[in-house]
């Protein structure tokens, strides 16, 4: 089956068409200004990337145009829309509702806005461009994958924040997580590489890129992670602060004078590793002012590095143990330097880090010395062949 997997923000739209038997990728692009003026990046495989510029007024304008140049007999990579069997989408949060990913009825839309509040840059932007798929392909079934969904499996006590517990029933406060979608892949991947059942194993998977986090998976199951009721807690992240103290808020509002949505704003946008810098959220960028002797740009490494470390230290406590640490994503697949940091903390787990094995980008490969007693490991995440997996199985 061909799976167009979308990936919708509020003003960009990602998209991958997978066959599902061979798992190749047939194309993938991007949408980006959609509502602003329009901008189409579609990479056919096999054939030259294509960039137009168009009017795309609203998401199904963007939607529409990708399917026209899937279908286009220059650029396409099918001869009909009749092709594409199932789309997959992600959604940022599904609360509590849904604990795994499901074919997008109108019921179950109706669900997903209602978990809205908890995420509103994202749920609205993932529900517009469902709409939008709906609309120009009615009958092509619907599948939501939930960056929440893994999490659901985490006991009271590592999802409880210390507030009154009303705040929880009413509200829905509570850690969720998020990236559960590489989570999962990529402690699953960590189990195949190693020939082992997941029921086995005590993976930690740091999932470093421009955001970031951390999760504790024990036979399979996600135990605890260190995202929470939003993808602003853990370690500090791009340009994310990640966890402070929560008396830091009020503390910047009178000292700055900035209202509460002003310094959620600081929080989001200009603090993590650019904030400690002053010079980017750019890991690369980071490296390389490091390298010329920039302190700031090396605390930031330092202070990212230690972040991690101290999540893989408490979720050995979580677990009793740790077998595997597997960094992916952006910055846990390419950055040597970062992996290196982390691993000068990892000792007491029995993991010390190979400099020439770790000396690599974005492959599959162990990067512990041969004496470890725990493995470190990069593990490339792939959220798309993710989706298009959980679509298909969802549909059969
Ligand atoms: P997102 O959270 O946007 O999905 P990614 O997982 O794609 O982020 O990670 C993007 C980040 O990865 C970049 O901002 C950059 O900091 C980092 N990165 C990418 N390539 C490298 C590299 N070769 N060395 C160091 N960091 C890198």
């Amino acid at each position: 089956m061909k799976v167009l997997v979308i990936n919708c923000g509020s003003s960009s739209l990602k998209y991958q068409l997978i066959d599902s038997e061979t798992e190749s990728v047939l194309a993938k692009g991007l949408c980006e200004r959609i509502g602003i003026d329009g901008r189409l990046t579609h990479k056919p495989t096999g054939k030259d990337k294509v960039e137009i510029e168009t009017a795309m007024p609203n998401h199904t304008a963007a939607v529409s145009l990708v399917l026209k140049e899937l279908t286009d007999e220059k650029n396409g990579v099918i001869k009909s829309l009749d092709e594409i069997g199932a789309v997959g989408h992600r959604v940022v949060h599904g609360g509590e509702k849904f604990a795994s990913s499901t074919i997008l009825t109108d019921e179950v839309l109706k669900q997903v806005e209602e978990c809205n509040d908890l995420a509103p840059l994202h749920n609205p932007a993932n529900l517009i461009g469902i709409n939008a798929c709906k609309e120009l392909m009615p009958n092509v079934p619907m599948v939501g994958v939930f960056d929440t969904a893994f999490h659901q499996t985490m006991p009271k006590e590592a999802y409880l924040y210390g507030l009154p517990y009303e705040y929880y029933e009413k509200y829905g406060i509570r850690r969720y997580g998020f990236h559960g979608t590489s989570h999962s892949f990529v402690s699953k991947r960590v189990a195949e590489i190693l020939g082992k059942d997941p029921k086995d194993l005590k993976v930690v998977v740091c999932h470093l890129g421009n955001g970031s986090s951390v999760c504790a998976v024990d036979g399979g199951k996600s135990v605890d992670t260190s995202m929470g009721l939003t993808p602003l807690e853990g370690v500090p992240m791009g340009t994310r602060s990640g966890s402070l103290d929560p008396a830091i808020i009020e503390f910047i509002a009178e000292k700055e004078n900035l209202s509460l949505h002003e310094v959620m704003n600081v929080l989001n946008k200009k603090s993590g590793v650019e904030g400690i810098s002053g010079i980017s959220s750019d890991f690369r960028d980071l490296e390389k002012a490091a390298e010329e002797g920039d302190e700031r740009a090396y605390a930031a490494q330092k202070c990212f590095s230690y972040a991690v470390a101290k999540y893989v230290g408490a979720y050995a406590a979580a677990m009793g143990g740790v077998d595997v640490v597997a960094f992916t994503a952006g910055v846990g697949e390419n950055d040597s330097v970062i992996r290196a940091m982390v691993g000068e903390y990892l000792g007491f787990l029995g993991i010390k880090i190979d400099p020439e094995k770790n000396n690599c980008r974005g492959v599959e490969r162990v990067i512990s010395t041969d004496d470890s007693t725990a493995l470190a490991m990069i593990v490339p995440t792939n959220e798309e062949l993710a989706i298009a997996r959980e679509t298909v199985a969802l549909l059969k």
